[in-house]
């Protein structure tokens, strides 16, 4: 099932999420829409607050790029967070240009870490403790970044902001055109 998925200016982007245990319902089922949701949406990540679920699950999938051949690979690689924590920032910072499906049109340079210690469940409940690096953990950054409220233009300089603040105000009015669907906040 393909979710609708939340833009700027709903409440749940902006909430902490909260953890989960294995009780929650349905997770499997969850989790496989989560990756339908989010190569519907051509997306290579996508936390649960996207799609208006206020808890602490994220799906990462995208197939790697390989610098030596300049190609990427067939599969897509895919990694679920559950409960993900960052526990070290690693490395040095860098730029690298980021987009959001909750914020439609806009994209822009993102400083942060190359790499990320992260603590976190995956879909069978095993437990990794794991230094990413690359493309993952640029993505996964980005990612639990939702799951404490924050979207990716938070993390713009001032002027920065200033300069695309008539960019943000036109996703939070809903003036957009997206190929997927989404679910705006109403007023
Ligand atoms: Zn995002």
């Amino acid at each position: 099932m393909i979710y609708p998925i939340i833009g700027l200016g709903h409440p749940t982007l902006r909430k902490i999420a909260q953890p989960i245990d294995k009780d929650y319902p349905e997770l499997d089922k969850l989790i496989a829409d989560m990756y339908e949701t989010m190569y519907a949406a051509d997306g290579v990540g996508l936390a649960a607050p996207q799609i208006d679920l206020n808890i602490r699950v994220v799906v990462i999938g995208f197939r790697p790029y390989d610098e030596a051949t300049d190609t990427y690979g067939p599969e897509s690689e895919e990694h679920t967070f559950i409960n993900p924590e960052i526990l070290e920032f690693v490395g040095e910072k860098e730029y690298f240009n980021e987009g959001c499906l909750s914020v439609p049109g806009i994209h822009e340079d993102v400083l942060r870490t190359e790499g990320v210690r992260v603590r976190w469940y995956d879909e069978k409940w095993q437990l990794h403790e794991e230094e990413l690096h690359g493309m993952l953990a640029r993505v996964a950054q980005h990612e639990i970044d939702h799951l404490e409220g924050k979207v990716f233009t938070d993390r713009l300089s001032a002027l920065r902001k200033t300069m695309i603040k008539r960019k943000i105000s036109d996703v939070v009015a809903g003036r957009f055109r997206t190929s997927y669907r989404m679910k705006m906040n109403k007023k």
